[in-house]
């Protein structure tokens, strides 16, 4: 720019280029053939809505704000000869500077995420993008120029304007504009004019932006358009299954129906409302809006947090949804919120209530319970793991699978019923996963006498059991390590022979010669009828479960030394014995039992290093069989 006397930055027109991910953005939008290019609307208004919040915020501290009075609304109008659509709100206004910086570069929302998805894969974006909230660049879809004029709630600031066409730059200049809030002016493509027509318009609000907390006013009619109703607080006995779905839909943008949803109204021992919704799945989508845990914390109907992590325990963290309280004081902030003692008591509310709410889907919908444990089993098991207070509550959500009911889901109490007369212990068994665990040499007993089993087979298991050692008066116990008496043909094969003790003693030596360091010592086993050998625990190690912690946690994991315990009655054993002191082939199949052993047991640290002994053995089997 030449000219003779430089003006202030701020009287000049000035011209700015997009960030390079800002105009890859524009030009998916611009070139979109999505047919819901409707969404764009959702993002306005969204972001209007936003823009009343955070102004009704500020104001419950500060009074000095431009326009105090003015109603805290929307206002569309419409031309449809211009094809012009105009969105105005009276909300907190934007300065020069944080113009440029919200509109001149991609904020935090879905827009980002929607850039990395079309870096990673070459999707077709038109189908995805009313999922995505691509936030305020989605206008492009239907706009062929935009102009944004906006003024501060800040009594001093003056209003700005932004004008853009799509292309790679857009300008910034002063305005006049007396009021406070945002309004943009949209010139649709010749394609988009539907976007000036009253009903359409109308149709998209009902659609999409129903639940907004603030009037939408379009044209010169009187009432609002959207229902603005805050729907937590609306009787139960008033509100559809559709409105509840569509106000779900609406808030998180999470396509699939919720596996629940609870509306809770109390007055003691704190006033609250409260709409939550459990997800049908726990991952939160790409596509979701929203961008974090935690709750929408409405005080009076005035948003005060968006995210609010204190009024659930961590482990729920999965769950959507609105909490307002009339007890909540009103002229504070976040802080003081935090500091007032209310969240505690709401916190113990909400708590009681959606694990009540669980515990009766469970009860009521056993079928629709277990699509929940599925998704969300892990958070409850870290809930018992993390939270005593909630105590045997939680135990009774928990689900396991167990060696006689592979297949289903058991409660704790199912277990508790189908346990043997004498039975005074829970038994469990921890695994990498239910196929091998099955195979557990640990389980023979069990087996035989027909004892049920919990397998414990996640990552989270082991954390679980620190915080679950007793349900009702049964202790848990590890089947490794339980103290049961055996069958009685347990010891014995086929033909019930056992190799002589002195046989026995004699191979035991060799695979302590072979194995050295790697046991701390090998032995005849009581427990064992099917299975060729098994790992235990030498007196005073700590137990499986903390193993594994310590496997999960541990930067240097070592696998803890053990007793291998052999079965003297088992075949391979016998002809290990005829074999003969000392072959290659021998050695080859004592380190195998020992490793296959450690496999099973989950606790094998380089698994393929297998490979070429198996071949070994491999190779000589086929040897011997071929000569024959
Ligand atoms: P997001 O809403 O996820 O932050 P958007 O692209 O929709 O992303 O908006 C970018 C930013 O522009 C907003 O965060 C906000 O700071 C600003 N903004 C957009 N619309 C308005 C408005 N009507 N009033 C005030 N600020 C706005
Ligand atoms: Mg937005």
């Amino acid at each position: 720019m030449s000219k003779t006397k430089a003006p202030k930055e701020s009287e000049t027109n000035q011209t700015f280029s997009f960030k390079a991910e800002t105009r890859q953005l524009l030009n998916i939008l611009i070139h979109s053939l999505y047919k819901e290019r409707e969404v764009f609307l959702r993002e306005l208004l969204s972001n209007a809505s936003d823009a009343l919040n955070r102004l009704r915020f500020e104001m419950l501290t500060n009074q000095d704000v431009l326009d105090s009075e003015a109603e805290l609304c929307v206002r569309i109008s419409l031309d449809k000869e211009q094809r012009l659509l105009t969105i105005q709100d009276s909300g907190i206004g934007m300065t020069r500077d944080e113009i440029i910086e919200h509109l001149g570069t991609i904020a935090e929302s879905g827009a980002r995420k929607f850039i990395q998805a079309s870096r990673e894969k070459q999707a077709d974006f038109s189908q995805i993008i009313g999922q995505f909230g691509v936030g305020f660049y989605s206008v492009f879809m239907v706009a062929e120029s935009v102009r944004v004029t906006s003024r501060s709630f800040r009594p001093q600031a003056e209003a700005v304007s932004w004008y853009a066409t799509g292309d790679d730059t857009y300008q910034v200049s002063p305005a006049q504009m007396p009021e406070r809030g945002t309004k943009i002016e949209i010139k649709l493509k010749e394609d988009a004019a539907e976007f000036a027509e009253e009903f359409r318009i109308q149709n998209i609000i009902h659609r999409h932006s129903d639940y907004i907390g603030f009037p939408i006013y379009l044209g010169e009619a009187k009432d609002p358009v959207n229902k603005r109703a805050s729907l937590w607080r609306t009787s139960r006995s008033e509100i559809s299954d559709e409105q509840y779905k569509d106000f779900y839909r609406q808030t998180t943008l999470d396509w699939e129906e919720p596996l629940l949803r609870i509306h809770l109204v109390t007055d003691a021992p704190v006033q609250l409302y409260a709409l939550l919704y459990l997800p049908a799945k726990a991952e939160r989508g790409l596509f979701a809006l929203r961008k974090d845990d935690g709750l929408k914390l409405y005080s009076r109907n005035i948003l005060i947090d968006e995210y609010n992590k204190d009024l659930l325990p961590d482990y729920l963290r999965f769950v959507q949804g609105v909490v307002d309280s009339e007890d909540l004081p009103l002229n504070v902030s976040r802080e003081t919120v935090q500091a007032s003692g209310l969240m505690p008591r709401l916190k113990k509310v909400l708590t009681g209530q959606v694990l009540k709410e669980l515990e009766n889907l469970a009860k009521n919908d056993p079928e629709k319970y277990n699509a929940f444990w599925q998704e969300f089993g892990g958070y409850i098991k870290q809930g018992v793991a993390s939270d005593t207070a909630e105590g045997q509550k939680l135990h009774d959500l928990l689900r396991f699978r167990t060696n006689q009911q592979p297949e289903t889901w058991s409660s704790l109490a199912e277990y508790a019923g189908r346990m043997k007369e004498d039975q005074k212990e829970i038994y469990y068994i921890v695994g990498d996963d239910a196929k091998s665990v099955l195979r557990s040499p640990h389980l023979d007993t069990f087996n035989d006498l027909g004892l049920e089993v919990l397998l414990l087979t996640e990552p989270m298991d082991s954390f679980l059991l620190m915080g679950l050692r007793a349900y009702k008066e049964f202790a848990l116990k590890n089947a490794a390590q339980a103290d049961i008496q055996p069958a009685e043909k347990s010891g014995q094969d086929a033909d019930g022979e056992r190799i002589p003790d002195d046989d026995f003693n004699l191979l035991v030596e060799r695979f302590k010669d072979v194995l050295g360091e790697q046991v701390t010592d090998v032995r005849t086993s009581q427990r064992l009828s099917q299975s060729l050998a098994r790992l235990v625990d030498p007196e005073g190690s700590p137990n499986p479960e903390m193993q594994r912690v310590y496997k999960y946690l541990g930067k240097e994991y070592e696998v803890p030394k053990k007793i291998l315990e052999l079965n003297p009655a088992h075949p391979l054993l016998k002809n290990l014995l005829k074999l003969g002191a000392d072959t290659e082939l021998g050695q080859a199949i004592i380190e195998q039992v020992y490793d296959s052993a450690l496999l099973v047991e989950g606790l094998h640290p380089d698994p393929s290093s297998l490979a070429p002994r198996i071949q070994q053995i491999m190779e000589a089997a086929l040897e011997k069989s071929t000569k024959n």
